[in-house]
């Protein structure tokens, strides 16, 4: 067993510890309600005498007619649970510890904001580099340069995929389903790969542009669905890959150029989000390539790959239910309503209800630094994005700007929480007042 396998397996008592802390967040907000009573008694000139008796009333109105209150209070454990899915609770001291310092040492040197400086992506880079911090962040920066070069923010928004479903006839691929551990299962068939033609409809630079905006969605919309789903953390993928009759003659140079670039951007900016390739239908021309692609991988990698022939099966049924499953592996589904499973895309993604939870998490201004990221497209199906290559406006925005309206959103972030604390407290006072009335009028003052 890896290494991610048993953090994953040790956070799932943490991560169920939801509804508890929830609890505590209930408390939180039922202290910032009484305080709010309080603040206002003072305010307001009321005699001293009174003051316990409004107390008192505060606390007799948050129990017999606090409905809306409540309501509101609900509504903020249930998305900060969510948010609890998406971003766990870290219950490892020393793993927080170390984050920590990798944070301040980045804020040191002038990083002191932007959403890619998150517990988990800086957790990720850390894994990486065996929690190494100056290693870490050498490649982290370089990470956030790539970024800003490659115009990464700029993609799902102005990369316009035109050729997408020529592209999937000539190279099947796509997500499809969970694991049973609640990860996004990504199935590639490079054995059905018909080059010529798929080089015919797009160029190795846009293939990589579509597979950069793909890792984006990953990111952004497919693991924080797959949270909410799962009800506990997922953060990595379970791939296979279909190499039936691939071998040595048809690893052209186009081929090699996709699988190192798409390697170069896998490896070093998205670390530690495989977290288990199967390759199948392994042959003896595969396995002869396999021996020159070993060198390109690193060892934490390999040990997340395992080479099946045609005798896969049990294999994958041990971490995918038959359901998730397409038939051409083996499994029951075959998505007959979107012309074939590796057209779906299916997954908790498209989950009306966790698509829902997503949007109200995100409009809450919660997790903007320290989860979902840009969570909805405009279509979940087929990525339509603009094209703008050449365009001006692709051009990567100027880093200073940028790090300024980070710290911008996160002060407006706290800023949110901040309203939303005074909401509570003007809702209870509104109760007072009323209890205050009702009071009144019972002793005809
Ligand atoms: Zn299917």
């Amino acid at each position: 067993m890896d290494k991610r396998q048993l953090n994953e397996s040790d956070k799932v008592t943490t991560i169920m510890r939801g509804d508890g802390e929830g609890e505590k967040l209930r408390a939180a907000a039922e202290q910032s309600f009484a305080q709010g009573g309080a603040q206002f008694s003072q305010v307001s000139g009321i005699k001293e005498k009174k003051r316990s008796w409004l107390s008192s009333l505060s606390m007799k109105s948050a129990l017999s007619c606090p409905l809306k209150f409540r309501d509101s209070l609900k509504k903020m454990t249930k998305s900060q649970s969510i948010n609890m899915y998406i971003q766990e609770v870290p219950d490892n001291p020393k793993e927080v510890q170390i984050v920590e310092s990798f944070r301040e040492l980045l804020f040191l040197e002038g990083h002191t904001t932007g959403k890619q400086i998150n517990y988990h992506t800086l957790l990720r880079f850390l894994r990486m580099r065996d929690f190494d911090i100056p290693k870490a962040k050498d490649i982290f920066l370089n990470y956030l340069k790539w970024r800003e070069d490659y115009g990464v923010e700029a993609i799902p928004k102005e990369f316009s995929f035109d050729e997408y479903s020529e592209v999937k006839k000539y190279y099947p691929h796509g997500y499809h389903g969970v694991d049973r551990y609640g990860r996004p299962i990504y199935i590639d068939r490079l054995g059905m790969v018909d080059l010529n033609s798929l080089l015919q409809v797009t160029t190795i630079e846009r293939l990589v542009r579509y597979h950069v905006s793909e890792q984006e969605k990953t990111q952004n919309l497919r693991y924080p669905a797959c949270s909410i789903a799962a009800k506990r953390h997922v953060a990595s993928t379970t791939s296979i890959l279909d190499v039936e009759g691939v071998g040595m003659s048809n690893f052209s140079k186009p081929a090699r150029c996709l699988f190192m670039e798409i390697q170069k951007i896998d490896s070093n900016y998205y670390p530690e989000t495989l977290h288990k390739l199967f390759v199948v239908n392994a042959g003896s021309g595969f396995r002869i390539l396999w021996k020159a692609l070993r060198a390109f991988l690193d060892a934490r990698t390999l040990a997340k790959i395992k080479v099946l022939g045609g005798d896969y099966l049990n294999d994958l049924l041990e971490v995918i239910d038959p359901i998730n499953l397409p038939s051409f592996l083996g499994g029951n589904c075959t998505c007959s309503d979107y012309g074939g499973c590796l057209f779906s895309d299916k997954g908790p993604w498209h989950n009306p209800e966790v698509v829902e939870m997503l949007q109200e998490s995100s409009s809450a201004g919660e997790g903007n630094t320290d989860g979902i990221q840009s969570v909805v497209p405009e279509d979940n199906s087929v990525p339509i994005f603009r094209d703008c290559q050449g365009d001006a406006g692709t051009k990567p925005a100027n880093g200073v700007f940028l790090q300024k309206i980070h710290t911008l959103e996160d002060v407006l972030g706290d800023t949110k929480t901040k309203i939303q604390a005074l909401e509570a407290a003007l809702e209870n006072t509104k109760m007072v007042l009323q209890g205050l009335s009702q009071e009144m009028e019972t002793m005809n003052i």
